[in-house]
């Protein structure tokens, strides 16, 4: 098996097929989940889908752009109707590759925000030299809260020690990937209710190092449609809106947060977590602190 995004939409051949089990009479209760589970597995890339996206944003005359772009000039676009991009690489950091390909072909820019486990520096450093932005999407407090063993009733007791490791992550994240201006919070699935995005609420995110967290400083701006996608099995976009249409009817501002790894077959994010690739996802979310670094942190509290 070739566990290769680019190599991802050959899926007939690939033996997850062969794995179906049989419908069985007793069954009717675990199939909606097992029908979810094949769903994904089963599920095709949607590159030519987010390419015909952006070709029709351009053709219906929009300013494509990045996050930051946007952030830094909201008035910049003011001509035209406005398609901001923002990526969250949340899993599978050689699909970033896939997705900003398609961007390189049509002169889009975007900003990228990855996590500590996507963080690949072939990846971030090549997304960085195809012109776009890149940030940390950081999940200090969700991976503390997990690390202890606490409740999310209880992430008030980690919020100055998450924040301190906030500081610290994003001054390792510059020194490793070069110079960065935004960060934006990751939601954990596994601790509901927990939101890393209050870790900079009431803060000066100049104090980080940083001029806009993703969320708040969009929360702040005059915007008209926030779009997010939905994994391949899916398809389509949540809250059921229907980017086309959002397009004809010249909505605007649109934020689109698209996450690559929602675009691959099901095939290639298996592959993924089975053997990742050489730029697969790492299977850790630690932050690459040094020693005084988490004496800082520990100081802190
Ligand atoms: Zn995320």
């Amino acid at each position: 098996m070739v566990c290769d995004v680019m190599a991802a939409p050959s899926l007939p051949s690939l033996p997850v097929h062969r794995s179906v089990p049989a419908r069985a009479a007793g069954e009717r209760e675990r199939r909606p989940r097992t029908r979810r589970r094949l769903g994904r597995t089963l599920s095709r890339a949607r590159w030519r889908e987010y390419g015909r996206l952006l070709e029709m944003a351009v053709e219906h005359g929009y300013h494509v752009v990045s996050l930051e772009t946007w952030l830094a000039d909201a008035d910049a676009s003011a001509s035209g109707p406005v398609l901001i991009l923002r990526h969250d690489v949340d899993q599978y950091p050689a699909s970033a590759l896939r997705m900003a390909a398609i961007e390189a072909r049509l002169g889009i820019r975007s900003t990228w925000y990855f996590r500590w486990r996507t963080a690949d520096p072939y990846v971030v450093s090549a997304i960085r030299e195809a012109g776009h932005d890149v940030g940390l999407h950081y999940e200090s407090l969700s991976r503390e809260l997990l690390r202890s063993g606490l409740t999310a009733a209880q992430a008030p007791t980690l919020l100055v020690r998450a924040r301190a490791l906030l500081r610290e992550e994003l001054a390792a994240f510059s020194e490793r990937h070069g110079p960065v201006r935004s960060s934006c919070p990751h939601g954990d699935t596994r601790i509901p209710g927990v939101h890393n995005g209050v870790l900079l609420q009431g803060e000066n995110v100049a104090d980080y190092g940083i001029e806009w967290d993703a969320n708040a400083a969009v929360g702040r701006a005059p915007l008209d449609v926030w779009l997010t996608d939905r994994s391949s099995a899916e398809g389509r976009w949540k809250e059921e809106l229907d980017p086309i249409d959002l397009l004809i009817d010249r909505r605007s501002p649109i934020l689109a947060v698209v996450h690559p790894n929602n675009w691959v077959s099901g095939a290639a994010l298996w592959c993924d977590r089975i053997a990742p690739g050489r730029h697969g996802t790492a299977d850790s979310d630690e932050p690459p602190l040094g020693r005084s670094a988490l004496r800082r942190v520990a100081a802190a509290g």
